[in-house]
């Protein structure tokens, strides 16, 4: 294990502030090109983010990453740095620290064991490329010298020749995340784009949370739409609204006011299996359907939600395309989400048309660089984030 930086050493070639996942996957870069590197974080302790990711096992990459992945005004941008730092690449440094790792979804790869081994790999190799740690750091000010960069820290004064703002977004403001990225970018005179919460849970209308709280902790495969954007993935029903992948990914597209319209029978030909049932067994009600491809109790409510009853052979083709409808483009306009405490990521962000795609680095500030979250480079559900965190930060500590 790496120690952690003491010394009232002052003087370094980079200094990032953010020990993430960016800021350490920099620092080793870096340190590796034989660069004397500081990273420093206010916290008190490194990669919080990471241990506390995919539920304690951390989703460190997907292997089908590709820039459709991810969300940013300037959608070109991220791809430079995502095809010279693939997930191969990061699973090649995985394997040869010996962390086993399993693929849960779809090129989603885990810990096996816990995301700690994630972190102290990144620790063991900044330690090995002579990068420092320095925690419980803040800085007051950052200014600017002939040779680079100063900042006035709780620890003193420390100077660099280049930076690196690797402090990520807002989300989990308990876990460290500040705005203090945001603030560097626009001292510099760089536009930051308005910002949001991203993979976050839903939270629903008094009457509509009332009808379905019974199903808490309920879940079921959806297909959830809006604005022109959809996923095919399980929706958990939770005490506060709705949550799981499937909500946790529309979240990113939704803005407040939209309507979600969510298939809760994706696998099926709604409208033709009703008829065909009217026909085959009229006897046989929505509900008995339902239970049929849903969880039973999600069945039911939904049904009593709707108010459906009495046999089929009672339905006329209106009322059975009318049950179509209402199960395979069920319309909910969430009241909100949970916002930046439980979010996963904050979209928006420094604006990329001002950073250089090949070094991070501020086209007009060339030494200043700006990496991982606190960008506007978001990426969808199940690893893509942290793949960003790696690329980008290769990509600033080969320059840096
Ligand atoms: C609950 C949760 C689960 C997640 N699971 C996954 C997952 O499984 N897979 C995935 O790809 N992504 C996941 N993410 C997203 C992922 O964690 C982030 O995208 C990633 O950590 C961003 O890396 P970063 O280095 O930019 O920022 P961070 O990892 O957030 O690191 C920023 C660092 O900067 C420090 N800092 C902030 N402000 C200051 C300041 N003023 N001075 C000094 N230091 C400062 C913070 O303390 C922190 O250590 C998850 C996020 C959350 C919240």
């Amino acid at each position: 294990m790496p120690e952690f930086q003491t010394m009232t050493d002052q003087n370094y070639d980079v200094i990032i502030i953010g020990a993430g996942a960016a800021g350490l996957m920099c620092g080793a870069t870096a340190g590796y090109r034989g660069r004397k590197v500081l990273v420093i974080d206010h916290a008190n302790k490194p990669g919080k983010k990471i241990l506390m990711s995919g539920g304690g096992r951390c989703n460190f990459t997907n292997l089908n990453s590709t820039p459709a992945n991810f969300l940013s005004d300037n959608p070109h941008y991220c791809i430079s740095a995502l095809k010279r730092y693939t997930p191969q690449h990061f699973l090649e440094l995985v394997e040869r620290h010996g962390i086993e790792h399993e693929e849960k979804a779809a090129g989603q790869l885990f810990c096996k064991d816990s995301s700690k081994e994630i972190l102290n790999m990144l620790l063991t190799e900044c330690d090995w490329a002579g990068a420092k740690v320095r925690l419980k750091t803040s800085v007051r000010t950052v200014g600017t010298t002939e040779n680079g960069y100063q900042l006035q820290t709780n620890a003193g004064t420390l100077n660099c020749e280049s930076l690196v703002i690797a402090c990520g977004g807002l989300s989990i403001p308990t876990m460290g995340a500040t705005g203090f990225g945001y603030e560097i970018a626009r001292q510099f005179g760089l536009t930051v784009l308005p910002t949001r919460a991203g993979l976050v849970p839903f939270t629903l209308h008094p009457d509509l949370k009332e009808q379905l709280a019974p199903l808490s902790g309920v879940s079921c495969p959806v297909d959830v739409h809006c604005n022109n954007e959809h996923f095919r993935e399980p929706m958990l029903v939770t005490h506060r609204g709705l949550s799981g992948p499937a909500m946790l990914q529309i979240s990113s597209f939704w803005h407040p006011g939209d309507s979600l319209s969510i298939n809760m029978l994706p696998a099926t030909n709604l409208e033709q299996d009703l008829y065909q049932l009217r026909k085959s067994r009229p006897q046989s009600t929505v509900a008995q359907y339902l239970m049929l491809h849903l969880p039973k109790r999600f069945a039911q409510a939904l049904n009593d939600l709707h108010g459906w009853a009495g046999p089929l052979q009672g339905y006329k083709n209106s009322d059975i395309e009318q049950v179509a409808g209402a199960l395979g483009q069920w319309a909910i306009k969430p009241a909100g989400t949970e916002g930046y405490r439980t979010a996963e990521v904050t979209l928006g962000g420094v604006d990329t048309r001002q950073l250089s795609s090949k070094t991070m680095a501020a086209l007009d500030h060339p030494d200043l660089y700006f990496i991982g979250e606190v960008v506007d480079v978001t990426g969808h559900l199940g690893g893509h984030n942290f793949q960003w965190a790696w690329a980008s930060g290769v990509a600033a500590g080969s320059y840096a």
